[in-house]
């Protein structure tokens, strides 16, 4: 496959490099200070037309391709995987609305999230679900012409700052003809009745994103508030995760790639026995894994970008992406640690950052558990 990246792909993950750099490096020393949702940065990402990068041109976005994205991505993990989340879970959001929004909730919901004004959020997991989706609570009824919504959903993302505006949800509805159970999409509004913030997670990273509990207690919406058919749910879930898994490599590439620089310069500073400890070579080992995994991370998910773009399918590749990806990225952050021995474990040093980071990773977005289930699956297992 041909990926020679385009004069305006080039472009963007210059600008994105740049930006990076120049933004959002000071933004994640404020997030580390005041663990406060990073608004300033939000908007002057936004404004560059990074929030709507995916969102067709018609209703207000860039218009953009899922590798563009990927390539930013990674320049904005390789700084900042806070951010990086916060922009990837919006960014999932918006794909939802973009393909299985009624044309009332792509005008109402699009243009807002393109210009950033307003901040997607996905509810999926449960206090008692987590990797079995399917073993969730929260249940949708309909009510005439209304849906009453009862349970709880847990860690959501992005769903409690001052620009969230209610989330995606997803509740069983029943059963399908066949006599499996069924799963549907709403879109819940902030203000819908029933619908409450519950508390927010304290964490060990990421601490400008808010994580929280989601309470809905007969929470009524309208029927309109569907989000494409019934009981096509979890397809739907499914169709959002292959990006989510693919961005999920971009991270991962950024975090590796990072844990390299700063290592590599450390390395190369670091005086012990009368040499640099980057001539000794135990400590190179190190550095040549990590050099490898970030470049072949990278090109294995351009790959898996590329058919996802194309429209090809990527279910399997998306899940070897994230799978492969994440977990060498955890390995990186602590070689990086290692080799900054005892300064990797103060908080001034951002290998310590990385370390705290690397984990979640192999966590979200599926478990690489699941990855490896479904990797088996597309075998014939
Ligand atoms: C910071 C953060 C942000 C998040 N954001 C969101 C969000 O915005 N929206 C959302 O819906 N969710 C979100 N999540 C939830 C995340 O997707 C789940 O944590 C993840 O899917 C795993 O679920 P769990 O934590 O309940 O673990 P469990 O499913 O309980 O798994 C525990 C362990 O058992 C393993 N396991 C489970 N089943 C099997 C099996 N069949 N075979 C082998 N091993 C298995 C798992 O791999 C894991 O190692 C977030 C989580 C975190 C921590």
């Amino acid at each position: 496959m041909d990926y020679e990246l385009t004069p305006e792909q080039s472009e963007i993950q210059r600008l994105s490099r740049d930006f990076a750099r120049r933004e959002i490096e000071p933004a994640q020393v404020q997030m580390d200070a005041d663990h406060e949702f990073p608004y300033e940065l939000w908007k002057k990402w936004s404004d560059l037309g990074m929030a709507g990068m995916l969102i067709p041109e018609e209703h207000g976005g860039s218009g953009l391709d899922p590798v563009t994205y990927i390539l930013a991505l990674e320049e904005v993990a390789r700084v900042s995987n806070t951010f990086a989340l916060i922009w990837q879970v919006h960014v999932l959001v918006a794909n939802i609305y973009i393909k299985f929004g009624s044309d009332e909730l792509k005008d109402q919901y699009l243009p807002a999230y393109a210009s950033g004004e307003k901040l997607g959020a996905f509810g999926l997991t449960e206090p008692d679900a987590g990797s079995d989706a399917a073993g969730m609570r929260t249940k949708a009824v309909r009510e005439g012409s209304d849906w009453i919504i009862n349970g709880t959903k847990t860690f959501i993302s992005n769903a409690g700052t001052d620009i969230s505006d209610g989330l995606v949800l997803m509740a069983s509805t029943g059963e399908r003809p066949n006599g499996k159970k069924a799963f549907s999409s709403f879109s819940i509004p902030q203000d819908a009745p029933g619908f409450k913030l519950g508390q927010s997670w304290d964490k060990m990273a990421w601490f400008g994103m808010d994580n929280r509990e989601l309470v809905f207690e007969d929470c009524r919406v309208a029927d309109k508030r569907l989000m494409g058919s019934e009981g096509s749910g979890l397809s739907q879930a499914l169709d959002g995760l292959n990006l989510g898994r693919i961005a999920f490599g971009a991270i991962a590439a950024g975090l590796i790639q990072a844990c390299l620089d700063e290592s590599l310069k450390y390395a190369k500073e670091r005086v012990q026995f009368g040499k640099s400890i980057s001539s000794y070579q135990l400590i190179q080992a190190k550095l040549a894994d990590m050099a490898t995994y970030a470049e072949a991370t990278r090109q294995f998910t351009l790959y898996a970008a590329n058919l996802h773009a194309k429209g090809r399918p990527c279910h399997k590749e998306a899940s070897m992406v994230k799978l492969f990806g994440t977990r060498h990225a955890t390995q990186a952050t602590l070689d990086a640690f290692q080799i900054h021995g005892g300064y990797g474990f103060m908080q001034e040093y951002k290998v310590n950052r990385f370390f705290r980071e690397g984990k979640i990773l192999e966590i979200g977005e599926g478990t690489n558990e699941i990855q490896q289930l479904f990797i088996a699956r597309e075998l014939g297992c």
